[in-house]
This record gives C-alpha cells, sequence and structure tokens, in this order.
C-alpha cells in the first residue's frame, strides 16, 4: 500500500531521510518509535508530499507520487492525517469539520454527507458533539474529530503523528481505542508515537529510526525483548 524506495530527504544541508526502503502493505499496521529529531514526522509528511523529498520513489496504493495540481489532490484524499495539533477549524462545527472534504472533494451531497458524518462521530464515539465547536470540546473528544474527519475521505492508508501527545493523560486511551479499533478493521495505518501499549498490542511491525536511518524493523514481540542495535537498546532505556 505504501512503498519508498531509497528515499533521501535534505533540509539544506541536513539530511534527515537517509536510503530509506520501506514497504507497507495493505492492513499492516506500523508503529514508527525513535528519538526526538530521527525524521519520524518527515518521513509521514513526505507520505503525502507535505515534503517534497530530493531523491528516490515513494508510491502509495501502486502509484508513484503526484507532484501537484488535481492528482496530488486525489492523493490526499487516500492517505489520511492525524497530527499532534488537532488542526480543526475552528468556527465550523465538529460535523462541518467532518463533512467539509466529502463535500467540497468528493462533491457529495448534502443529506449523504450528513449521514456519512453522523456514522464517523458515532463510530469515534461522540456522535453527540456534532453541533458544537472545537473549542467546547475536549482535547480527546478534538483528536476524535480530528480522526473522523480523516476517514470520511475514505482514505486508504491513514498516518497518525504522535496523536495523542498533546492529550492531558486521560484522555490519551480514548484516542488509542479509536486507533486500535481501526486497526482491528483492517486498515492500513502508519503511526508514529511514544505509546508503548499501543504499540506492542496493536502494531504487526515497529520501525525504529535514529538520524534519519530505518535501523530495525521487526515485529513489536522482539523489538522490545531482543532490541538489535545499540541505538534501540538505549532508547528503549530511556523510555521503557
Ligand atoms: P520529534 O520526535 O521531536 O517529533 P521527529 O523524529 O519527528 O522528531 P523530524 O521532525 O522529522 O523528527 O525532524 C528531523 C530533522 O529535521 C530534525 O533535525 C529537525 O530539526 C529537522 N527539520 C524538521 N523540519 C524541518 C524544517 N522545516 N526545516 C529545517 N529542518 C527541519
Ligand atoms: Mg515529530
Amino acid at each position: 500500500m505504501i512503498r519508498m524506495e531509497a528515499v533521501d530527504k535534505y533540509f539544506g544541508t541536513l539530511h534527515v531521510l537517509k536510503d530509506i526502503n520501506l514497504e507497507v502493505p495493505k492492513g499492516q499496521v506500523v508503529v514508527v518509535l525513535g528519538p526526538s529529531g530521527s525524521g519520524k514526522s518527515t518521513l509521514c509528511r513526505a507520505i503525502n508530499r507535505l515534503e517534497p523529498i530530493n531523491s528516490g520513489l515513494i508510491e502509495v496504493d501502486g502509484k508513484p507520487l503526484p507532484a501537484e495540481g488535481k492528482q496530488l489532490a486525489q492523493l490526499r484524499a487516500e492517505v489520511g492525517m492525524v497530527f499532534q495539533s488537532f488542526n480543526l477549524f475552528a468556527h465550523k462545527t465538529i460535523a462541518e469539520n467532518v463533512s467539509l472534504a466529502p463535500l467540497k472533494v468528493r462533491k457529495m451531497p448534502a443529506a449523504e454527507a450528513r449521514k456519512t458524518t453522523m456514522a464517523l462521530l458515532e463510530r469515534v464515539g461522540i456522535a453527540n458533539q456534532a453541533d458544537k465547536y472545537p473549542a467546547q470540546l475536549s482535547g480527546g473528544q478534538q483528536q476524535r474529530a480530528a480522526i473522523a474527519r480523516a476517514l470520511a475521505m475514505k482514505p486508504k492508508v491513514m498516518l497518525f503523528d504522535e496523536p495523542t501527545s498533546a492529550l492531558d493523560p486521560e484522555m490519551v486511551q480514548e484516542v488509542l481505542d479509536v486507533m486500535t479499533s481501526l486497526a482491528s478493521e483492517g486498515m492500513t495505518m502508519l503511526v508514529v508515537t511514544h505509546e508503548m501499549g499501543f504499540a506492542r498490542k496493536a502494531a504487526h511491525r515497529v520501525i525504529f529510526m535514529s538520524d534519519g536511518e530505518v535501523v530495525e524493523d521487526t515485529t513489536p514481540d522482539e523489538f522490545f525483548t531482543a532490541p538489535k542495535s545499540a541505538r534501540a537498546k538505549d532508547f528503549l532505556g530511556k523510555i521503557l
């Protein structure tokens, strides 16, 4: 579903993605771990072309990433992304936030959009918040709305970049629960997170990045019990 081949990315002279080769098959849940500055967010952003790459190849669903225009909009519709900050439109209601792209990009009729939106809000457990504004919701509810909004485009892949890092501790689990249920429904997911419980439970695979490189690519079991590289051991020593 996602394929990266020999991907390199620089910010000026800083080499932030170094020869990344990565394949995420359909239905797989991959958790990306690594220290701050190792390139995790850049990797995510490269996949829906929020960041252009300097060389290499990225394919989503068998198609190379388009450079711009209509095809890029199409790609972005297929790749849902959820960030640390919820990025909801403050002056639109939760339901309006979720239905905006289906109405505008997919040209979905209004009645159908409302129906789909309500079903999605139901699925993430906030149907009763549909007509409120983002500021009236808790952080956990806002993040679940952001997930519903990404799902509204019926993406083939979901990218999550530290979706629970900005949340109060008591709200982390409700967001992880939504992600876990998405994973069990077979969604292809790439998840940058520091939530080791989620990595152990929901991930099929763990990728450990350090200094722009994929240093380990293995099962959660193996990564947590028998990391191979010194860098991964050091990382685990600090967080576990
Ligand atoms: P964190 O865990 O702190 O979120 P990360 O693994 O997501 O870190 P990235 O945000 O991908 O790391 O950053 C990788 C490197 O690229 C870092 O050295 C960072 O300072 C640098 N970097 C990121 N974005 C830019 C930018 N827009 N311009 C210049 N350098 C950048
Ligand atoms: Mg990051």
